[in-house]
């Protein structure tokens, strides 16, 4: 096997967004009710309130964005609200909503205080999110009949619903989109014992045998994510079935990890790569996002929802306003002496790391 395709296969794994692969597992590995839904607790705080003030009011729930990388429980939360609620849930997602007649036609067909849930809602095009606004403010939609001169336009009166928008990016969202949503929550990466709860869950749905250390090993590699924490349990579990006596324990978890070429901290291939990228060729950074993106070969936008969140959230990589900086810890992990810093002549050390 080349190089090239043993660095697809791990990146795939690691990536935080559905595959075809995780599709059906992910319907059954899915909780059903606030209570099952595990971590987040300030966001699941604040819902339950939300939720049961608009149950007592008999009233529609505010409408919702929920944001935060891919693979953090954004669509499961939505589904969960729909649940708690007692409401339908239609789902659809910005790209698929190609024109505003797309849109009328999901609206006009929902029941009073259903919910309509837009995955990637930063990706809607400008003519949809303007039919959207009267939608979400007065509950009121315009139709056009007609083509050309004789088009007439005239304003549908639709039921009280919610709109759950999900998003990577709320930062690429129009301001008079967001503020529109009257409930904004943003989901966090979880915590390692926050995963491990995660991957005791999954292995006791998908009636996998598991210790403590084994789901503790694969939550610490799972990058904060919940999707990866069910797939590397997938993966652990073919490794333990084959290569082991079929029970996920630390010691078969450590084999399987080391053979997918994934670190004790969840770092891949790109990960490394992009670290020693900035490292070797930038001298540690800073570095821009763009420049790191071309470097590496892969989208900047990858780069800086899927990769980057992680990084910076271990402490490996610092955002400044100059770009990008490889922090002492990476060098550590890496094995890469961090070089003492030597300022230039009368000048004061501006901050390396300095914040946005
Ligand atoms: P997103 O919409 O943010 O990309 P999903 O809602 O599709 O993420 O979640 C991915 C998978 O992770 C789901 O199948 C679910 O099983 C699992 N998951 C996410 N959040 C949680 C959670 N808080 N508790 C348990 N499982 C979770």
């Amino acid at each position: 096997m080349s190089n090239f395709e043993e660095f697809e296969i791990d990146s795939r794994l690691m990536e935080p967004q559905e595959t075809e692969e995780d599709g059906e597992t992910e319907l059954s590995l899915r909780p059903h009710a606030l209570s099952e839904y595990i971590g987040q607790k300030r966001v699941k705080d604040n819902l339950s309130v939300y939720i049961e003030a608009a149950k007592q009011r008999k009233d529609v729930l505010d409408h919702v964005l929920l944001y935060g990388p891919p693979g953090l429980g954004k669509t499961t939360l939505s589904n969960i609200i729909a649940n708690e609620m007692n409401v339908n849930i239609r789902v659809t997602s910005g790209p698929a909503l190609e024109k505003p007649g797309d849109l009328v036609a999901l609206l006009t067909n929902m029941g009073e205080r259903d919910i309509l849930f837009i995955d990637e809602i930063h990706r809607m095009s400008r003519a949809v999110e303007e039919h959207l606004y009267p939608a979400m403010e007065d509950y009121e939609i315009d139709i056009i009949i007609g083509k050309g001169p004789a088009a007439r336009s005239f304003r549908m009166k639709l039921p009280k619903f919610t709109l759950i928008g999900a998003t990577t990016r709320a930062g690429q969202l129009s301001t008079p989109l967001r503020d529109r949503f009257g409930v904004l929550l943003k989901l966090e990466l979880y915590s390692p014992e926050e995963l491990y709860e995660i991957v005791k869950r999954s292995a006791g749905i998908m009636g996998y045998e598991i210790t403590r250390d084994g789901a503790m090993k694969i939550a610490e590699c799972s990058r904060g994510t919940p999707r990866i924490a069910n797939r590397l349990l997938k993966r652990v579990r073919d490794f333990a079935q084959i290569k082991g006596t079929g029970v996920i324990d630390k010691e078969i978890a450590t084999f399987a990890l080391e053979q997918l070429e994934i670190d004790h901290l969840g770092l891949d291939n790109v990960d490394r790569r992009m670290l020693e990228t900035i490292i070797k060729l930038y001298n540690g950074g800073p570095v821009g996002l763009e420049t790191l993106a071309v470097t590496v070969g892969e989208e900047a936008v990858t780069i800086e929802d899927v990769y980057e969140p992680y990084l910076v959230r271990i402490g490996f990589i610092a955002r400044t306003s100059r770009g990008r900086c490889a922090t002492r810890l990476a060098y550590d992990h890496l094995g890469i002496r961090f070089p003492t810093p030597t300022p230039a002549p009368g000048a004061a050390q501006t901050g390396l790391f300095d914040e946005e």
